[in-house]
């Protein structure tokens, strides 16, 4: 027992909370299977690795800021044109954050835009990227409070730092000129160095009307659509349906 104490002191004056955690386990594990001292050595330490790597994942999870969970599992592909269950699944690999690309949604409300933006983001968590997700509404807050508010400066830097940063319902809302312009200035920072999905129920063309600046818009999406793989949805909305089987 005297053993135990002194090696879960060590464990802990070193920072190896999950050889702690996980000690009775391992050492039980170990007597059963007569591991040699290097197994025992290897079994402890690969145990404080995905302790490590899970911990950092949950982390990332709630840092995202997910606002709910939804999975690719659960979407279904027959109801909506523009996107196959294959091309989504290939998806999953993540390969295009590697390489620095975006995935654009555009359609109609209810048609899944937001549902697939979370089910990739959260996939990307789940492989070790380090992920944002934003309204664009409140994206603009941040950027526009950001020089004041220590929280909006932490969520930005946060942002900056992302290796994927989804922004979600671009066209609902009317983006004013300044505005536009400290948006205009983060995606073009984001440029080449972090992948973004975005996901407007508005059609590109659209865009300079909402932004009210035709060359900044057009700068814009110069910049999110080289790279990018661009998705037009299209299908009755599956609020509506959903809400129509209710009743
Ligand atoms: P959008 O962002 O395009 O307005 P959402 O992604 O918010 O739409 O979808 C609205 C609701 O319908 C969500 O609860 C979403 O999970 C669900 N939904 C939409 N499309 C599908 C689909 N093809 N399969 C399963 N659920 C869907
Ligand atoms: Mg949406």
């Amino acid at each position: 027992m005297k053993a135990q104490e002194q090696a879960l002191g060590y464990l802990r004056t070193l920072g190896l909370q999950g050889i702690v955690q996980g000690l009775d386990e391992l050492v039980n594990d170990a007597e059963s299977r007569r591991s040699s001292y290097l197994a025992f050595l290897n079994a402890i330490f690969s145990f404080e690795i995905d302790f490590r790597v899970k911990r950092r994942v949950e982390r990332n999870m709630t840092g995202a800021h997910f606002p709910v969970v939804k999975r690719l599992e659960d979407f279904d592909f027959g109801r909506v044109k523009g996107i196959g269950r294959s091309e989504a699944v290939n998806l999953l690999d993540c390969r295009w954050i590697d390489t620095k690309q975006n995935l654009l949604f555009f359609g109609p409300p209810g048609i899944g835009k937001t549902h697939l933006g979370i089910a990739f983001g959260r996939t990307a968590v789940e492989k070790g990227y380090k992920v944002c997700f934003e309204r664009v509404t409140n994206l603009i807050k941040l950027l526009k409070t950001a020089e004041v508010q220590k929280t909006s400066e932490y969520r930005i830097r946060r942002i900056m730092k992302s290796e994927l940063v989804i922004i979600d319902e671009i066209g609902y809302t009317p983006i004013e000129k300044r505005e536009a312009n400290l948006f205009f200035n983060m995606i073009s920072e984001l440029y080449e160095k972090v992948s973004v999905i975005v996901t407007s129920n508005k059609s590109f063309e659209t865009w300079a009307e909402m932004m009210g600046d035709s060359v900044m818009t057009t700068a814009l999406l110069d910049r999110l659509l080289h790279h990018a793989r661009v998705f037009t949805l299209d299908g009755e909305s599956y609020r509506i349906k959903k809400s129509r089987k209710e009743v």
